[in-house]
């Protein structure tokens, strides 16, 4: 099979269906799922592992929490995401089945963002996209989807650590490019309100399992259609259900 290079529009020769392939024309890294080929980009860190205490210090300072007493070693890790640009501001779109708000209301990373390069990863961890290009942008624009131009693949780059705040175990994930924190839940006391957060255990749980689903790129149209709808009925009735944003 062949298909046109999106970056030069040379005609890249495939063998697989599924993959990450390099454009022999422009070299462009480019991902390909069952909906289509897409470049492959990568955002380089500019915050070091060094960096990340006096970051995570930082935060707590500003949301009234105690100073992290202990923290594990920073562990980097690359997150896979659906890139949009169109309509306003650009939006990153998770591309594995996570429901947690803090990876579905991401700020753009503030770095250079070059052509994905597997050098430039070195000993950190790699995590590949596992929800296709079309599920995400269905899930992201819903009804304006077919109108959204496709997305493009990018690895943003996480510190991943636990601190002790207070009594508080926190998991944080340290965005490596702008240094913003963005914990695992607000920890009691903090200033940013939690509100959007106590989104319900429930919805959760069948929220990720319906995007566990339309990730498994079940081939007929009509049956991920489907399954997309379910899901999106299903979260609907747990938000009319629990009109407070009170934890279930
Ligand atoms: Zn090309």
């Amino acid at each position: 099979m062949k298909v046109p290079c999106p970056q030069c529009g040379g005609e890249v020769q495939l063998q697989e269906t599924t993959g990450f392939v390099g454009c022999p024309f422009c070299a462009t890294s480019l991902v390909l799922d069952l909906t289509g080929v897409r470049p492959h980009l990568l955002y380089r860190p500019r915050h070091g592992a060094a960096e990340v205490l006096p970051l995570l210090r930082r935060w707590c300072d500003a949301q009234g929490l105690p100073t992290p007493s202990s923290m594990s070693i920073p562990h980097l890790v690359y997150h896979p995401f659906w890139r949009y640009g169109a309509q306003g501001r650009p939006r990153l779109v998770p591309a594995w089945p996570v429901l947690e708000t803090r990876w579905t209301d991401l700020a753009l990373p503030e770095a250079e963002q070059v052509i994905y390069d597997p050098a430039a990863i070195g000993t950190a961890q790699l995590d590949e996209p596992s929800i296709v290009e079309a599920a995400a942008r269905q899930r992201a624009f819903g009804g304006a989807a077919a109108s959204v131009p496709p997305g493009d693949l990018v690895h943003v780059p996480f510190y991943e650590a636990q601190a002790m705040v207070g009594p508080h175990r926190l998991q944080v994930s340290l965005e490596a490019c702008s240094g913003r924190v963005y914990p695992e839940r607000m920890p009691p006391g903090a200033r940013a309100s939690g509100a959007g957060q106590g989104f319900g255990m429930t919805a959760a749980v069948l929220g990720f399992a319906g995007m566990f689903l339309e990730a498994m790129l079940i081939p007929p149209a009509w049956l991920a259609a489907t399954l997309v709808g379910l899901t999106g009925v299903a979260l609907y009735w747990m938000l009319v259900n629990n009109p407070g944003g009170r934890s279930l």
